[in-house]
């Protein structure tokens, strides 16, 4: 597949639930109202169409969501998307996850073919951890990274710059991702989703201004590492670890964009900041062939925008998109 601006569109992100059971303070609100069952697309609708990805031309698969591994019998999806990495037909099969129930599925997520996994950690301090999550237990987590670490599972620890909040440990991240053997990505907060009570604004630290802190300790080298995604890489010269930036707000990363993100009721987004979508609910539902739905993917591709327009609106703080990133997927 190739969008009006030459690009191969090889990766598909797919949120496989809009459901979780953390509450980070910069990505849902402490109440959620959740999908009803039949808005959702079930595991076979969800293999259906993934499948249909990968005969198009998608080669690798991230699933997320809200929580990936909070969906009842995920890995049945994670077995059968699998077999098509045995086959060829797909190169990489990973997942986004907060590592809450990582302890459980490393090993079986290694059999079904999983190599890499990001998992979200903004703090290695349990009070701050449940603070940021609303919910969650850090023990739980770090349990999970170290079964990820036996079952031989790549982790890529993924944290967003809050400031006020985790600016002081950001430091010590780095130093502990290269103890653990972990490739690290600091993540600007995006303007997605009404989060209740909370201020974006205040929430909100460059991390131009992070990377310029952590150089008074480290040494960058740049690299040209890509993942095809939005991050720009350096390695930690003192750790030998990567180090990546997503900085959607202060730069354009669009150029290199190689992907699309369908959300957990099958709508497809072409670009992360942007409105435009296509149902491919509909399509599936009203055909037993997959006709129909290859179809409704290729018109949806050929709309996909040059780029995307997030901005923080100062005046009103209000999100400059209504969905939440638990929607699309992050
Ligand atoms: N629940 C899984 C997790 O937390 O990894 C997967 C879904 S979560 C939406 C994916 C990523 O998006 C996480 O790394 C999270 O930190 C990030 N995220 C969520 N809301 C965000 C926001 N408003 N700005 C920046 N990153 C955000
Ligand atoms: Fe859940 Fe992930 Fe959103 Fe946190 S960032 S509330 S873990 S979906």
């Amino acid at each position: 597949m190739i969008d009006p601006f030459g690009r191969h569109i090889s990766y598909l992100r797919v949120s496989v639930t809009d459901r979780c059971d953390f509450r980070c303070v910069y990505c849902m609100a402490e109440e959620m109202s959740f999908l009803p069952k039949r808005e959702v697309l079930t595991l076979e609708e969800l293999d259906r169409v993934c499948s249909a990805f990968v005969r198009l031309g998608v080669k690798k698969l991230r699933l997320t969501g809200g929580e990936p591994l909070v969906r009842r019998d995920i890995m049945t999806l994670f077995r059968s998307l699998g077999r098509q990495l045995e086959s060829g037909a797909l190169d990489e099969l990973t997942l986004t996850t907060n590592g809450s129930q990582l302890a459980r599925y490393a090993g079986e997520l290694r059999d079904c073919g999983v190599r890499r996994v990001n998992v979200s950690l903004d703090t290695l301090d349990p009070a701050k951890f449940t603070e940021i999550t609303r919910r969650g237990r850090l023990d739980q987590v770090l349990a999970g990274l170290d079964a990820a670490k036996r079952a031989g599972l790549a982790v890529k620890i993924n944290t967003v710059a809050l400031r006020g909040i985790n600016e002081d440990e950001l430091d010590t991240l780095v130093a502990w991702c290269g103890d653990q053997g972990f490739d690290l990505v600091l993540i600007e907060v995006m303007p997605m989703g009404d989060i209740g009570g909370e201020n974006r604004l205040e929430q909100y630290l460059p991390l131009s201004l992070v990377r310029a802190r952590l150089q008074r300790r480290w040494t960058f080298d740049d690299s040209d590492y890509r993942t095809g995604g939005p991050a720009r890489y350096a390695t930690v010269r003192e750790t030998g670890r990567r180090l990546g930036f997503i900085t959607p707000l202060t730069h354009n990363f669009c150029e290199s964009c190689n992907r699309v993100r369908l959300t957990c009721t099958g709508t497809l987004y072409m670009c992360l900041g942007q409105e435009d979508a296509a149902d491919l609910r509909a399509p599936m539902r009203q055909s037993e062939s997959d006709e129909p739905l290859e179809r409704a993917i290729r018109e949806a591709i050929d709309r996909k925008p040059k780029g995307h327009d997030f901005v923080i609106d100062r005046r009103h703080q209000r999100p400059a998109l209504a969905r939440h990133m638990s929607v699309t997927g992050g």
